[in-house]
């Protein structure tokens, strides 16, 4: 195997100002994938709403949160929890998160809170996910200055582009003032429906404006995928043969072909759920995905710093 074309442990904001965009839904499976594919994986959810500690079955009003740490009460080993799946962990957000904008306002160095607080980040865990707010706020500004790269998954719809405009210009003031090498690590369209003829539209933009950046996976408007939060589980989990579990997992893999890695499958995907959710007749080739799924006691312990 070719060695990776990036360092690890890679630290990805999932962003975009505009609101409704899919950032939570990609995060949250793309984080569940890294970690189904084999990848020790923490998502950080950075947005007060708590959607994606939610969605992953944790309690929205949680007491230990990133809150605590960028504020400085805690450590993050202390606030990381377990979830369903053996190799994905989370620190949740809860609306205590809104405040921190205004208490950081005054502290020295208050864009790099989250990335100092981060040099406690145990070992063993080769993949951050950051959940931002639908803001070019402190808490998202946080999430840059501590990223190697923006994933930014967007809407086909008018004004999709302009809106990527205000935060192509964040990006590259945060380059110039805090983070040199933040890169952009690609476009995700969401919610993608083929039937619309404007959708086709946005695609050739897209691909004139981020000609090397646009993913080729898009992600279909999928019940499937609006349904999972309520269940608290990431699509993987919630319906592995669906279309929008293939369409995450597909842009998954893509994120690993770039950076020459692969799936470290045969090593992983431990889950009773995914047993649980997957139906007794299987389809090829869906069925391939769930097949390496081995029963295993769902890991509570949270990892030790080294
Ligand atoms: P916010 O800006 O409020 O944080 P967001 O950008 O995080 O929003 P999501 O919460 O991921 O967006 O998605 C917005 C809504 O659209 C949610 O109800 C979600 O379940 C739904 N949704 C996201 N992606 C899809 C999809 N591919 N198919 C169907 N529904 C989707
Ligand atoms: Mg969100």
């Amino acid at each position: 195997m070719t060695s990776p074309n990036v360092n690890l442990p890679r630290f990805i904001s999932v962003a975009n100002q505009k609101g409704g965009v899919g950032k939570t839904t990609t995060s949250v499976n793309v984080a569940a994938d890294l970690a189904f594919l084999g990848y020790k994986t923490l998502l950080i959810d950075l947005d007060p709403q708590g959607n994606a500690s939610s969605g992953l079955g944790l309690d929205r009003h949680a007491s230990s949160t990133i809150y605590d740490v960028l504020i400085g009460q805690k450590e993050i080993p202390e606030v990381i929890q377990p979830t369903e799946l053996k190799n994905l962990f989370v620190i949740p957000a809860n609306p205590n998160l809104i405040g921190a904008e205004v208490e950081l306002i005054n502290a020295i160095s208050r864009e790099k809170k989250l990335k100092q607080a981060l040099k406690k980040l145990p070992a063993e865990f080769q993949f951050v996910i950051f959940d931002c707010p639908p803001s070019l706020g402190l808490l998202t500004i946080n999430a840059f200055t501590a990223s190697h790269s923006i994933l930014i998954p967007t809407q086909c719809e008018y004004y999709a582009l302009e809106g990527l405009g205000q935060l192509m210009s964040t990006h590259q003031i945060v380059r110039e003032d805090l983070n040199e090498s933040l890169e952009i690590e690609g476009v995700v369209l969401t919610m993608f429906d083929p039937r619309n003829k404007l959708t086709h539209e946005v695609v050739k933009e897209m691909q004139q404006h981020f000609p090397e950046k646009l993913f080729d996976t898009k992600i279909p408007r999928n019940v499937k995928l609006s349904e999972s939060p309520s269940f608290g589980k990431p699509i993987v989990i919630y319906d592995p043969e669906s279309k929008g579990c293939l369409a995450y997992l597909e842009l998954t893999r893509e994120m690993l072909r770039r950076w020459a890695m692969e799936p470290k499958v045969e090593e992983v995907i431990e889950t009773t759920a995914a047993i649980e959710a997957a139906p007794a007749a299987q389809s090829q080739p869906e069925a391939d995905l769930i097949a390496e799924v081995q029963v295993e006691e769902v890991s509570s312990e949270v990892p030790v710093s080294s």
